[in-house]
Formats: C-alpha cells, sequence, structure tokens
C-alpha cells in the first residue's frame, strides 16, 4: 500500500524526491542524532495526487491522525488542549529549495480557548496573544485568500493609535484586541469564521501548502530556475518551538562558511526575541552570530558543534536555521547552501585541501555559468565618487541602472529595454517578477540571510542588503543617503555586490580578476583565495576532459585572447566577416561585374587583404588547428537596403534629377538576387557552386598566408571548411576545385600546401546522409545554429523575439533549442551523422561551432554524443574547457 506520510525518524536524506529537501534534511538530522523538534512529512506523492484530482488521496487523513497521535503522546500533548496546548508548524518543502515561494503556516492549535493555556503555561500572555495573532494572520491570508493588506492595515493602525513604533511595543491586551479585529476581517471577506477546530487548520494548511504548488510566483520562479511543473511540494509538519519567549530565546540562520565569499568559519545573522520568519523577512535588523557567543555561549558552543558535524556529514557548505528556546537549541532546518560563484569555487577547493572531497569531486561544485559570472566586468572604484551608502555585499558583481521602488515598474521598464535597480527596504516573495526584471536588488533591511540576499544569491543576480543609512521612501518612490542626496526614480545608481557599496550614477567597469588571471597569469584581486580556486578547477579540468575546446574567432586579436584562455585551435573562422566595413565596396564591385575580366578585377582586390588576415590568424594560432570556413551568407548582405535605394532614386525623380547611375544598377542587383527565404537560398556551398572565381579567390588567400607563414619559419595548420552541404555531390564539386588551387599554389610557391577539406552538418539532409558525405570530408563540424533553424523550421532571426516567451510559458520547451541543444531532435540527427560518419571513416574529425559549444549543458552532450571538440566564442572557452571536463567525471 502506498504510504503518504513519513515520521522523520524514518526517513533520510536519500529521500529527498518523496520528502522534499527540508523534509529529508530533517530526517537525517534526526538521524544524526541533532536536536530536532519532532514532527513527520506528507510526501510529494500525496501532493501530486492532491494536485491531480484537486483533493487529497484516499486515507491521507487517517495516516496524518496517526501520526499525530503518536506525536502528541511523545510530547505529552494534544493538538487543542485547552491547557499546555501542542502548537505544529506546517511548512512546504520541495525537492528542491525554492525559497519563500511556497507557503508556511505558523502555531496551528491555537484557539479563544487554548490562547489562554499557552498563555498560563508560558507564564507569558503577550507571547500567546503575540502567538495566536500571527497564526489568524498568516492562515487567512494564505489559507482562507484574504489580502494580506487587510492585516497589515489594521496592525499599522492599532500601532499608531497606541503610538508603538513597533509590534514589540504592544501589550498583551493590544493584541488580543488585534486577533479580534483579524478574526472581524475574515469572516467579511472570507465569509466564513477563522475555524477553531484544531484538526481543520491542520488540514486546511497542509491543502493550502500543497496548492502553492501551483501559486504564481512559485511558477515563476521554477521557470526561471529550470525546476520541473509536475514534482509536487511535500508538507512538513513539526512540533513549534518558540524563539520569541523571552530573552533567552531567539532565532538565527547560519552558514558552515561565508556564502558570499566562501570564507572559512561560522557565519549567520542572529535575532534574539524573535521567529524564524523575523529573520528571514528582514523586518527588524539581525545581529551577526558572533553576539550570540556573548549572549548565550551555551547554546553558540552547541551551534558550533552541530554544525561542524553537518558539515563533515554532508562535506559541503550547510545552511541552517535554528531557534534557541528559553536556553534550548533546535535545529529547525537544515541544506547543502546556495553560494554565489566566488564562495562555490573557494569552498570547492578548500574542501579539497581540507581532504573532505576530492579534486574530481571539487570539479562537480563548481560549473560553467558561475565561471561566466565571474568573468563579467566589476566597478573601477578609482574612478567613482564615494559611495551614498555601505550595505552587506550579499550576492557579487557590478550593476549600473536606474533605481524603481517596486517590481510593478522594474517588470515594465524592464520591458521596455531599459536596466533598472530595484530598491526596496526589504524584498518578500511577491517582488520576484521585479527582482529577475531588474540588474541589481538592494534594500535598507536584512541580512546576508533575509530573502532578498537568498534569492539573489540564488539567480546570480547583483544584490546588496542591509543598506541601513538609505531611507527608502517607496511610496515618495525615493530614497535618501546620510548626506542628503536623493535619488528618485529613474535616476541611475550603481550597485556593487562584491563589497556592498551604493553609488549615485554610473561608476564605470574594469575586468574581473578573473578574466585579468584567464588573460594574463595576474593573481592580484578577487576575493581571498578565488584566483587559486579557479586556476585549480580548470587545471583539473584539463587533466579530465576527452573534448577539446577551439574558439569562433576571426580577426587575429580574438585569436590571440582565444588562446590566452586556453583555446587549442579556431574551429570556425567566419570569413564573410572580413568582408564588412571598406571592404563591401569591393563585394559590391564583384557582384556587379558585367563579365569575367571585371569579376576577376575585383576578386584580385579583395585577394590581399583576405590573405593578410589569414597570415594574422595563422600567427597568432600558430602550431594549432585554424578551420576556415568558405563564406556562407548569402551576397545580397553585402549591398545596400532595397527600400533605401528605391526610396533615393525616387526622390532623384520626384526632383526632375536623373537617378545616380550607381544607384540604379545597385537597385537592379539588388532586384535581382531578391529572395523570399534568404536562409535557405542562395548561400553556403550553394555560393562557391554558382558564382564564379569566389571560392577560389578564398582558397588562393588561405595557401598563399599558408606558404608565407611557412616560409617565415611557422607552423601553420589551415583546415578548408565547406558550409551548407545537403548533399555529397556538392562537396564532391566544391572540394576539386578547392584542391585545384591548392595544388597550384603549392606549385607556385614551392611549399606543399595540405589543407584538410571538411563540412559543416547544419542540414538534416547532411546528418541524415553523413556516411556518404564522409567519403568527401576529412572533418566534420555541426553548425547548430542553422542545423537548429531549419530542424524546427525556426527562422532563427526571427522567433526567439516574436514568440519563444509564450512556448516557453505553455512548456513547449524550457530552454530556447538556440541557446542549449535540443537532444531529442537536433541532438538525434547529431547522433546519427557522428555514428555514420564515423562509420564511413574511421578517423574523421567532428566538432560543433554553432553558440551551443559554448553552452554548458550542450558541452556535457557533445561530450557524450563522442564528439572530438567544441568551438565557441572566446569568452566561453573557458566556461566550455570547464563543462568539459565535468561532463568527463
Ligand atoms: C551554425 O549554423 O551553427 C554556424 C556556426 O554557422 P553560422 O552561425 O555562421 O550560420
Ligand atoms: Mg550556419
Amino acid at each position: 500500500m502506498v504510504r503518504y506520510v513519513y515520521d522523520f525518524a524514518e526517513g533520510d536524506r536519500s529521500m529527498a524526491g518523496l520528502l522534499g529537501g527540508k523534509g529529508a534534511n530533517l530526517a537525517e538530522m534526526t538521524r544524526l542524532g541533532l536536536p530536532v523538534p519532532p514532527g513527520f512529512t506528507v510526501t510529494t506523492e500525496a501532493c501530486r495526487v492532491f494536485l491531480d484530482t484537486g483533493g487529497e488521496p484516499p486515507g491521507l487523513w487517517r495516516e496524518v491522525s496517526g501520526r499525530l497521535a503518536a506525536l502528541e503522546s511523545a510530547a505529552g500533548r494534544r493538538l487543542g488542549q485547552p491547557e499546555d496546548p501542542l502548537l505544529l508548524s506546517v511548512r512546504s518543502g520541495a525537492r528542491f529549495s525554492m525559497p519563500g515561494m511556497m507557503e508556511t503556516i505558523l502555531d496551528i492549535g491555537l484557539d479563544d480557548e487554548s490562547v489562554h493555556g499557552l498563555a498560563e503555561v508560558s507564564g507569558d500572555e503577550r507571547f500567546a496573544w503575540d502567538s495566536y495573532r500571527r497564526l489568524v494572520q498568516m492562515f487567512g491570508s494564505t489559507v482562507m485568500g484574504v489580502d494580506s493588506a487587510h492585516f497589515e492595515r489594521a496592525l499599522a493602525a492599532l500601532k499608531e493609535a497606541r503610538g508603538a513604533p513597533d509590534d514589540v511595543h504592544l501589550d498583551a491586551g493590544d493584541l488580543a484586541r488585534l486577533v479580534g479585529t483579524f478574526k472581524e476581517l475574515i469572516r467579511g471577506e472570507a465569509g466564513e469564521p477563522f475555524p477553531q477546530s484544531p484538526t481543520e487548520q491542520l488540514r486546511r494548511a497542509v491543502r493550502a501548502v500543497f496548492a502553492s504548488w501551483n501559486g504564481e510566483r512559485a511558477r515563476l520562479y521554477r521557470r526561471r530556475e529550470r525546476i520541473p511543473d509536475d514534482l509536487g511540494t511535500a508538507v512538513n509538519v513539526q512540533r513549534m518551538v518558540f524563539g520569541n519567549l523571552g530573552s533567552d530565546s531567539g532565532s538565527g540562520v547560519a552558514f558552515t562558511r561565508d556564502p558570499a565569499t566562501g570564507r572559512a568559519g561560522l557565519y549567520g545573522d542572529y535575532l534574539p526575541v524573535a521567529q524564524g520568519e523575523d529573520v528571514v523577512a528582514g523586518i527588524r535588523n539581525t545581529v551577526p552570530l558572533t553576539e550570540l557567543e556573548r549572549l548565550d555561549p551555551t547554546s553558540y558552543a552547541r551551534l558550533r558543534g552541530h554544525m561542524d558535524t553537518l558539515e563533515r556529514h554532508y562535506r559541503d557548505l550547510c545552511d541552517i536555521e535554528f531557534t534557541i528556546e528559553r536556553g534550548t537549541l533546535w535545529m529547525l532546518q537544515t541544506r547543502v547552501g546556495k553560494r554565489t560563484a566566488d564562495a562555490a569555487f573557494v569552498i570547492a577547493a578548500q574542501l579539497a585541501e581540507e581532504g573532505l572531497i576530492t579534486s574530481d569531486e571539487a570539479l562537480t561544485r563548481v560549473c560553467g555559468d558561475q565561471l561566466a559570472r565571474l568573468m563579467f566586468p566589476r566597478f573601477d572604484t578609482s574612478a567613482a565618487s564615494d559611495p551614498l551608502a555601505a550595505g552587506l555585499p550579499a550576492s557579487p558583481g557590478a550593476a549600473v541602472g536606474a533605481a524603481v521602488f517596486d517590481s510593478a515598474e522594474a517588470v515594465r521598464r524592464a520591458a521596455a529595454g531599459e536596466k533598472v535597480v530595484l530598491v526596496r527596504q526589504e524584498t518578500t516573495p511577491d517582488d520576484l517578477p521585479g527582482m529577475i526584471a531588474a540588474q541589481a536588488v538592494l534594500t535598507s533591511r536584512g541580512g546576508k540571510t533575509s530573502h532578498a540576499a537568498v534569492v539573489a544569491r540564488g539567480m546570480g543576480k547583483v544584490c546588496v542588503c542591509g543598506a541601513e543609512e538609505l531611507a527608502v521612501d517607496a511610496e515618495e518612490r525615493r530614497f535618501t543617503a546620510p548626506d542628503g542626496t536623493v535619488v528618485e526614480e529613474g535616476m541611475i545608481v550603481s550597485v556593487d555586490g562584491s563589497i556592498g557599496a551604493v553609488y549615485a550614477g554610473p561608476v564605470p567597469l574594469r575586468d574581473s580578476a578573473v578574466i585579468r588571471f584567464l588573460e594574463n597569469g595576474s593573481a592580484d584581486g578577487g576575493a581571498p583565495g578565488l584566483i587559486d580556486a579557479v586556476a585549480h578547477a580548470l587545471a583539473r579540468a584539463d587533466t579530465v576532459r576527452r573534448l577539446e575546446v577551439r574558439a569562433n574567432a576571426d580577426t587575429p586579436e580574438d585569436a590571440a585572447r582565444a588562446r590566452r584562455f586556453g583555446a587549442r585551435g579556431i574551429g570556425l573562422c567566419r570569413t564573410e566577416h572580413m568582408f564588412l566595413g571598406e571592404r563591401r565596396r569591393l563585394v559590391e564591385a564583384m557582384i556587379l561585374a558585367g563579365d569575367a575580366t571585371g569579376r576577376d578585377k575585383a576578386l584580385g582586390a579583395l585577394l590581399p587583404l583576405q590573405r593578410q588576415d589569414f597570415i594574422g590568424i595563422f600567427e597568432a594560432m600558430d602550431g594549432l588547428p585554424v578551420t576556415i570556413r568558405l563564406i556562407d551568407p548569402p551576397l545580397h548582405e553585402f549591398l545596400p537596403d532595397r527600400t533605401g535605394l528605391a526610396v533615393r532614386i525616387a526622390a532623384a525623380e520626384a526632383r526632375g534629377a536623373a537617378p545616380d547611375s550607381h544607384d540604379t544598377e545597385l537597385l537592379d542587383a539588388v532586384n535581382r538576387m531578391h529572395e523570399e527565404n534568404p536562409m535557405l537560398g542562395l548561400r553556403g556551398v550553394r555560393l562557391g557552386l554558382i558564382v564564379p572565381g569566389l571560392v577560389a579567390m578564398q582558397v588562393r588567400a588561405i595557401a598563399e598566408a599558408f606558404a608565407q607563414r611557412t616560409k617565415a619559419g611557422g607552423s601553420p595548420e589551415a583546415e578548408i571548411m565547406v558550409p551548407l552541404v545537403g548533399a555529397v555531390e556538392e562537396l564532391r564539386i566544391e572540394r576539386e576545385e578547392v584542391e585545384r588551387v591548392l595544388a597550384e599554389v603549392s606549385q607556385e610557391s614551392g611549399v606543399p600546401v595540405r589543407c584538410p577539406v571538411g563540412t559543416m552538418i547544419e542540414l538534416p539532409r547532411a546528418a541524415l546522409t553523413a556516411g556518404r558525405i564522409a567519403e568527401e570530408a576529412e572533418f566534420f563540424s555541426f553548425g547548430t545554429n542553422d542545423l537548429t533553424q531549419t530542424t524546427w523550421g525556426f527562422s532563427r532571426d526571427d522567433v526567439e523575439a516574436a514568440f519563444f516567451s509564450a512556448y516557453l510559458d505553455k512548456g513547449i520547451f524550457a530552454a530556447s533549442p538556440f541557446e542549449t541543444i535540443d537532444r531529442e531532435g537536433v541532438g538525434r540527427l547529431v547522433r546519427i551523422a557522428v555514428e555514420e560518419g564515423r562509420a564511413a571513416r574511421p578517423d574523421l574529425k567532428i566538432g560543433v561551432c554553432g553558440e551551443h559549444g559554448g553552452d554548458p549543458d550542450s558541452v556535457h552532450f557533445f561530450h557524450t554524443a563522442g564528439l572530438d571538440y567544441v568551438s565557441c566564442s572566446p569568452f566561453r572557452v573557458p566556461v566550455a574547457r570547464l563543462e568539459a571536463g565535468r561532463a568527463a567525471l
């Protein structure tokens, strides 16, 4: 029989799929003998049944009642008993952490009678009414659907009437009255009273947590984090412990190492006389954990011990939530903690050095996206004025944007293409859309473990939090700095999440320490230990990876940079990029040439220019392969715009003047060459076969550059690549031409010019006939941009802006197939081509040079598909090296 409920003592951390991350880790802590308040977990499977059918699975409440009875008898108290009632927390917990995105309901079990019992047994009447107030408020908004603003307004009105600056100044009588007001509110808004039956409270709370899986912000978060929609959440029901029971109580959040920089040593925030949600909500400013050592040395020492146990057990950075109830420490949650990119590298290296993990495991603990983040520029503070304010460096990086004061405005402006910084006193889960839209998040309250900090870190977004000196006035849409500077909505601010500073106006950017290291080996700057950690990870990746990494580059400068970044050659040199700028005129002349003589003249002018380009590139990549692709795009891309020309001619005629003869000639050519679907028209190999002399000129330029470099003592290695081949015959004819010219130049120069000739695989037909094509090709390179375009029938220039966000919303795919390889479709063609190509020619070299070559997930696919190399833009080269290493583990 299927079970839907597990006691904490029955599970372990391997059961996260069933018990959710929180439930599995609570079970693991219970197993380790750590002080976890007892409780049980309702499984994700029960949630899935609920989401599918709209009702909980049959028998669920019977199981819950059984567990509850056990909990009650162990506690010696019953839920809802009038004197000394047992109270419960009901918390969500999915397989993957979704901080603050789903519901939590605390203090379940209080009613009009048991609130008095709680007051009596705790000896604290204010505490009892405050707990009841919290329950009615949370239950009213999350379970009964009453707008939370109603409760907040009632609370604010009461504080104002009582002249109380915050909740702590409201006494038991005030809070009891507030409970009355809240209950009235619920009756009015929800049309039914707040339930007085604790079991009804429990059931409805569990259902509300299930339903919150499909809440708007949870769905948005999942889409952003690529968490599948069908997992469901578990529900953890646990005995309440109280951090708000007086000065020897409190709640906190702690990390075994600093999640922002990776620095070793216990780290966190503590809030005396508070419940856990007060810490995360950033409502009051917390004190550093070291303060707890002074306040309660015994609990602090225990906490240290438990955290040490956890880190050694999980062999990774752990974060925890804890509560101290009248001097007794309770562990409420743990998990392997989220961290910044800087911290990920530093911690992985530290743990390896401490012998807790191997170097290979250290490599699995970091990823290409994190490395890419470390390569982003940082602020050049030497060029900045003094900061407006300091805050906590919660999530590193540099961001510049217009200050906005609510989530909706952030979304609106970002959609219009503006860069924005979301400024709030503190964020709540409702701010998620704005946080996603913003370049950075800035808050005036809350610690490094506040909602803003946790979510921003998870998203890799710049964040400074707890900038207390800033007076943020969301109503007036501005903030004021201590020096009196007022920043109104729309004014530019710069936010440095690495040091926790906010500047007025834009601050110039400079290269990050990691880029400087990758570029020239400089080990200066960055978080302590960061450069060493990055160097270690890359060195390990280079040792274990099977995939070679090349770069897409078409200038000597790019080639040289790519080489410094670790590229072992060029996988794609797009020669048409050499026809831009001034040279466009020469291409134009070639297209317009009326006869062979004119055409040869134009091509003759292009030849020395191309040769010079290749000499520079061969020099930069001396001794490494350079794959040069013959011209690919439709020729009219080199001609002026048709409408512009037509307008110019019409304007001249309207003035009664004769149109410029060059213009009319050009317009004729443009009209002649116009294609409705140019990407499926005269381009790629087709150009070489149709336009005389073009390929010969390019090959001659390559071969002469090769000969010249060889004579100069260099070791050029050129590979000639033919684009957009669909049939072996196309390649055969083109190849004959290529070899004819290579032989000619060899003869003329006296240098044997030997260049392998291969093809791109970027049409489904090429993939499906790869065995034939391999008879003529010495290498393949998958052009996955075109292969994706032609496999899906998606125009790569149009669809992403036109409708991809709708496709992502509808779940047709989880990521754009132009960014991450579509394994099922395009990937299948890749596998077929690899298999059939190698069957025909066992030594066939195979790579990929579409954008996917630098995408982490795709790199893993290319590894398993058996490719020899990936080629990507120079800045992605370190990312690809790292991911190729991770793929090999
Ligand atoms: C490709 O199609 O993947 C490719 C690399 O060529 P281009 O992007 O130049 O069409
Ligand atoms: Mg292409």
